[in-house]
């Protein structure tokens, strides 16, 4: 898969060097989105650290824009262009919102004004907010400083980690065609780890399913969302009992 943004192959990956997440295999390619499904405890946010050089992987390659990222540390990984958006959204909650949007800008003076003025029109929500804290702002308003931090350092793939964690759904639903622009805009690719499945799969293009560790299920968004028996079944084939 030698187009492919991030290409992942038979992971092993988990704490300790006891792996909670096996053999997997998943890509994402330009302009996709992609969405990591399955229960609490899959392994998905184990994923996701490990891609971003937080976690060291155990077994298996991780390449990004071609070349293997195993042994690089997460702040070389981020330089290469993936930016992580993270579950608990990581703000400075005493800086303000243009603080913590400075901290995601990378490049010169010139290039840095461009990447956040192009941040701020994907959520101009936070246009009139580029003062205050942010630890002062709503938890919608939150997630949306924590995607623009994460798109200002212009990145050529994106992992989000449950976007809508503990967010209306009212504003999961307003958040989710930004991250399909996000990709269609830019080229990046996006790999989503979300709860809500029905929404993930309504902008993803694909999904793959993660349980106990171990992939149970992929397919195109279309196809997961027409089979909703596998995708359910999909839940609980990797239960142990
Ligand atoms: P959730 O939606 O609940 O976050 P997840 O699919 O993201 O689920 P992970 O957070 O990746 O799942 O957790 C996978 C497994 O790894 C779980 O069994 C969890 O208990 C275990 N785990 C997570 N963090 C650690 C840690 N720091 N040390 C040891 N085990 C951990």
């Amino acid at each position: 898969m030698s187009e492919a943004l991030l290409n992942i192959v038979n992971l092993n990956a988990g704490y300790g060097g006891i792996p909670v997440v096996r053999g997997l295999s998943i890509h994402v390619n330009p302009g996709e989105v992609v969405a990591l499904l399955g229960p609490n405890g899959a392994g998905k946010t184990t994923t996701l650290l490990t891609i971003s050089g937080i976690l060291k992987p155990i077994a298996g390659d991780i390449q990004l824009l071609g070349s293997t990222t195993i042994g690089e540390r997460p702040e070389k990984i981020a330089r290469r262009g993936l930016a992580h958006v993270a579950e608990d959204r990581s703000l400075f909650f005493d800086l303000t919102v243009q603080e913590n949007l400075r901290l995601g800008l990378t490049g010169n003076r010139e290039t840095r004004g461009k990447a956040q003025e192009n941040a701020l029109d994907m959520f101009p929500a936070l246009r009139p907010l580029l003062s205050r804290r942010a630890g002062l702002l709503s938890g919608g308003e939150q997630q949306m400083l924590a995607m623009a931090r994460g798109l200002a350092s212009e990145p050529k793939m994106l992992l989000v980690d449950e976007m809508s964690l503990g967010l209306a759904p009212i504003i999961v639903e307003r958040m989710l065609p930004i991250v399909r622009r996000i990709a269609d805009d830019t080229g990046a690719g996006v790999l989503m780890v979300e709860q809500h499945v029905g929404l993930a799969l309504s902008v993803a293009d694909r999904g793959y399913v993660l349980a106990h560790g171990e992939l149970t299920l992929e397919g195109s968004a279309q196809e997961l969302r027409e089979n909703q028996k596998s995708l359910e079944a999909s839940y609980l084939g990797g239960e142990s009992h």
